[in-house]
């Protein structure tokens, strides 16, 4: 794995926006089965890890549990992620109907619309934990970064959101894993620094945030250091 010290000290930098303490450090591998009493991000590593073993199919819920989900939703994580049909969190975290908050968008780029679902998820269910995840071969992250011209405004609007968080030395451009890690760290910075709410419910220990890069070729799951405190798994 590359070094990924430069991803972390940007992070911090920008985060300071936000008036939070950070301290990424690195990524990490997914690890084993968690215990019962597991925290979000445990469940979610645990849940990769037997994605990446085939140790199991699609999580279906039994008739009884689905009865019992129409009296309303209780996910334990929320994760904003690319469109790309590659990387369906569900199934890249070995979670069922109910357990995941899921918002997509063409390279995880967040609108207000994002940001509102996002303070739905943090507010009005006080779910703990908010995963933003790239991936590997990111189409829109490769074309924003090649210059490739967008066939639309909206398309356009979404380059110059990834453009924005683009490494600035030469060499650092030349590498697409790089630039998804650079993307992802300035979709928690605007999510952040767009959203008092989100931004006071990190501060206030409700809610971590964390970044993920997802691997395509091998279904692994890398994650950042978490940003907030540890006691944002109360609610759950
Ligand atoms: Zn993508």
């Amino acid at each position: 794995m590359q070094n990924l010290r430069r991803w972390t000290v940007r992070t911090a930098r920008a985060l300071v926006l936000a008036g939070m303490c950070l301290t990424l450090a690195s990524f990490s591998p997914a690890a084993a089965a968690p215990e019962p009493t597991a925290s979000p991000l445990a469940r979610l590593r645990a849940g990769n890890e037997r994605f990446v073993r085939g140790a199991e199919g699609a999580v279906l819920p039994a008739p009884e549990t689905r009865r019992a989900m129409s009296d309303g939703e209780h996910p334990y994580a929320m994760v904003l992620s690319c469109t790309d049909s590659r990387v369906p969190p569900e199934l890249v975290f070995g979670a069922g109907v109910g357990d995941l908050y899921v918002v997509r968008t063409l390279g995880q780029v967040p609108d207000r619309a994002v940001l509102a679902s996002l303070e739905h998820g943090a507010g009005a269910l006080h779910v703990p934990l908010l995963v933003v995840m790239g991936h590997e071969s990111c189409a829109v992250v490769k074309a924003a970064h090649d210059g490739t011209h967008a066939s639309s405004a909206h398309i356009e609007h979404v380059h110059k959101a990834i453009r924005a968080g683009s490494s600035h030395t030469a060499a650092e451009q030349q590498d697409l894993r790089a630039a998804i890690l650079g993307n992802v760290e300035q979709v928690i910075n605007d999510v952040l620094s767009g959203s008092p709410a989100l931004r006071a419910a990190v501060t206030g220990g409700h809610l971590q945030v964390v970044g993920a890069y997802y691997e395509v070729g091998t279904g692994t799951v890398v994650f950042s250091e978490p940003v907030g405190a540890a006691t944002a798994t109360a609610h759950k």
